[in-house]
């Protein structure tokens, strides 16, 4: 299969494909395009973007009909069949294409048409640069085979198959490059976008990152050369994995600049998003629930284990930071109770099994509305939870000889390096053999059932302390390291809810179940007015609510659409719902023991 893509009008977001089938099918050739891109679970129908299909064949132009939403069927031909396309590309995200005079952005999946009944035949693309001297100084990044192409060049690469072929985003602009290498791999750091980030600093602690996870899985997956490729823009957050790459986007502020020494929150952040995508090399880019081999991209693919292949990669991302030593442990534990926290003001987590997340994730996680914290819990967020819970007992059932390490090297073993697809429930049996005990009653109750598990006690076996406490303002995401509890923060008068900026407004984002809000009648979208007779302002809202005692009788007018409301509210004490951990000063050596193996502090 050969393919050819030209950004042919830039300032016009369209590139422009000819795909060459040499032998189509007989009875008349179909191509399609993919609903869904692997990696996010959501349908999002990439074919809309496509702009005159047309098809001839030495000479002569051939019909081409619509069978469904993405696909088409050109009229019976011997061949070779040429077809031409034009995708426009105006998402700037890592999930789609995105294209402009600073540069080119795709994945395999927004532009190239499957040639059906041939997808597992190789193929070839033809990458080239736009027309005029204003892209002379742009270069190209990608993962795709180099088959006569110099390295970051136009030119000709390869696929394996259609499934290799969508699996290589590429990127086209003059972007900034570094190379660092881990296991005799070279490791390339791409950045477009405006930005003035170190890109020595990001070599330097990358490295050791990924270092970090190929030592623990025992081995790098077989590849030529791996690529972070990073959009750098004013604000923005994001990641999608790839067999041998990763598409990320960042804020600008996150990147370090020249000489500066610590990790900032932004920059903790983007490292663990680097790590958390560099893990999924492994942990579902080759280690894949059964349900995802082959991928059926033209409708949704159903599995349990997403806890596992998001949650257990989650929990890694940042232990990897620590591990690796690029962040201190008070600084991992900070991060993982605001993780907690997270999960904690979470009660859809009562009413919506983990497990149902993953199953459910194309119609609830992936299209979240105003009762999602309500209605759902997240395999990101508590699965990762469920990961630290399993990790800590399987340390606990067998006195530190085993952990979730040895789990993920026997998946990497069994079902990674095979590429054999993963049997739902086949995680928690190797988790079972791997602990010496049988498991099925910790996945019932935290994976199939609404319990949290029981990390204050877990966490104390490895010298961490729990604290749990009531929210001191609305950005407080838990995660700070207080000298001690402070009781009156629990005894705060509390609405149940989330707000967000609405035109200097105050608006309602989120009303929490059976919170004060909600019981006294107030609704996601309300613009709050005033309260008792005083008008409400973005910046007098919380000082204004915080005057008020547990209990108080107060009235809210509040807009609903455009008709006026009261609402007597009668306000509640903030929930418990704050965690914090600290490192235990008074843990005994074997504790302190256990702890350093978990974290592998001792390593430096
Ligand atoms: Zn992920």
């Amino acid at each position: 299969m050969f393919y050819r893509i030209f950004p042919i009008r830039p300032e016009a977001h369209v590139f422009q494909v000819q795909c060459r089938i040499e032998h189509p099918n007989a009875g008349g050739q179909r191509v399609s395009l993919p609903a869904w891109i692997p990696g996010s679970y959501m349908i999002r129908d990439f074919s809309k973007n496509i702009l005159e299909l047309s098809a001839i064949s030495e000479g002569r132009s051939l019909c081409v009909k619509r069978i469904d939403k993405s696909t088409w069927e050109i009229e019976e031909c011997a061949g070779p069949i040429d077809l031409t396309y034009e995708v426009y590309a105006w998402d700037l995200s890592v999930r789609s294409a995105h294209l402009d005079s600073t540069h080119a952005y795709f994945n395999g999946t927004s532009v190239f048409l499957k040639v059906e009944g041939q997808e597992f035949e190789p193929c070839t693309v033809d990458i080239t640069p736009p027309d005029g001297e204003a892209y002379d100084d742009w270069r190209v990044a990608t993962t795709l085979g180099r088959v006569d192409a110099e390295l970051y060049g136009f030119g000709l690469y390869s696929a394996f198959d259609y499934d290799d072929l969508i699996d290589h985003p590429v990127e086209m602009a003059n972007f900034s490059l570094a190379t660092f290498d881990v296991a005799g791999v070279p490791h390339d750091i791409v950045l477009s976008g405006r930005h003035d980030a170190d890109m020595d600093r990001l070599c330097s602690d990358l490295k050791p990152i990924c270092e970090q996870h190929v030592a623990m899985f025992g081995e790098l997956p077989a590849m030529e050369r791996y690529l972070f490729m990073t959009m750098v823009v004013g604000d923005g957050y994001g990641g999608l994995e790839h067999r041998s790459s990763t598409s990320l986007m960042c804020s600008r502020s996150d990147l370090p600049v020249k000489n500066q020494q610590e990790v900032s929150e932004g920059y903790q952040q983007y490292l663990g998003l680097c790590s958390h995508e560099y893990f999924h090399t492994w942990n579902v880019k080759r280690i894949k629930p059964l349900a995802y081999l082959p991928y059926d991209l033209s409708t949704e693919a159903y599995t349990r284990q997403l806890w596992a292949f998001e949650g257990i990669t989650s929990y890694y991302d940042d232990l990897g930071l620590v591990r690796s030593g690029r962040i201190e442990p008070q600084r991992y534990l900070n991060a993982l109770a605001k993780t907690i926290t997270r999960v904690l003001r979470g009660r859809g987590r009562f009413k919506q099994s983990v497990a149902d997340s993953s199953f459910d994730a194309w119609t609830k996680f992936y299209r979240q509305d105003e009762n999602a914290p309500n209605a759902i819990v997240s395999y990101y967020t508590k699965g990762s939870l469920i990961a630290l819970a399993l990790d800590l007992t399987i340390r606990e059932f067998t006195k530190g000889e085993c952990s979730l390490d040895d789990v993920m090297r026997r998946l990497w073993c069994d079902y990674g390096k095979p590429l054999v697809g993963v049997p739902e429930g086949r995680i928690e049996v190797i988790a079972s053999e791997i602990a010496q005990r049988d498991l099925s009653h910790f996945f019932d109750a935290y994976l199939y059932g609404h319990e949290d598990p029981d990390l204050e006690k877990m966490l104390k076996n490895v010298g961490v302390l729990w604290r749990l406490r009531a929210a001191e303002s609305a950005s407080d995401k838990g995660g700070k390291v207080l000298d001690k509890m402070d009781a009156d923060l629990a005894m705060r008068a509390d609405l149940g809810i989330k707000t967000v900026q609405d035109n200097g407004n105050v608006k309602l984002a989120n009303v929490f179940d059976e919170g004060a809000a909600q019981l006294a009648g107030l609704s996601a979208g309300d613009v709050l007015v005033a309260i008792n007779g005083l008008k409400v302002t973005v910046s007098n809202f919380e000082p204004m609510l915080s005057r008020f005692a547990v209990g108080a009788n107060i009235e809210i007018y509040a807009f609903r659409r455009d008709e006026l409301m009261s609402f007597d509210v009668v306000l509640k004490s903030a929930p418990l719902d704050t965690c914090d951990l600290i490192l235990d000063a008074q843990a005994s050596a074997v504790v302190l023991a256990a702890r350093n193996a978990w974290l592998e502090c001792n390593n430096h």
